[in-house]
């Protein structure tokens, strides 16, 4: 018997793996205006973000990612690029407490944005939830680094 949700979830798995094996965000910008590493101790998963701003510096122009971990850690900083192009700061600042917040079951991403949404279905998985927040954890840090500035060492998501 299949239930819709059942049909849903198939759904939500289809996306992260296709995100996983064909991932269009992989990569390094050029030019390179931030750089980050994040690491998930609880999964082993690592990432590395760099981030390109538009001239003024106020909005981001590209992100990619490269790294080493599961499917739903890659996968969701795939989908994490995708959704960033284009974004003020600030408007990306809200999205990684969005997708904190959805983590937990109190919000999802509106229309323009739903893609994210099918990382809704890893919050019924706690102890994935961190391979899901990775890459946002790892963008917020990122962006909270001073302009020109590029971090050494990795940000982990341990305590969170
Ligand atoms: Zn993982």
């Amino acid at each position: 018997m299949t239930s819709s949700l059942g049909n849903l979830r198939d759904l939500y798995q289809q996306v992260i793996l296709e995100h996983y094996k064909k991932p269009r965000h992989k990569g390094q910008t050029d030019p390179v205006h931030r750089r980050q590493r994040g690491h998930n101790p609880s999964c082993g998963d690592t990432i590395e973000l760099t981030v390109q701003l538009a001239e003024a510096g106020d909005r981001i122009e590209s992100v990619k990612f490269e790294g080493e971990g599961c499917a739903i850690a890659m996968a969701s900083a795939d989908l994490m690029a995708e959704a960033l192009r284009g974004k003020t700061l600030a408007e990306a600042a809200e999205m990684v407490q969005r997708f904190q917040d959805m983590m937990k079951g109190e919000a999802e991403f509106p229309r323009e944005l739903r893609k994210l949404n099918v990382m809704q279905g890893v919050s019924q998985f706690p102890v994935r939830i961190k391979c899901a927040t990775l890459t946002w954890h790892t963008l917020k840090a990122a962006l909270e680094q001073p302009s020109g500035e590029v971090a050494e060492g990795f940000v982990s998501n341990e305590n969170e």
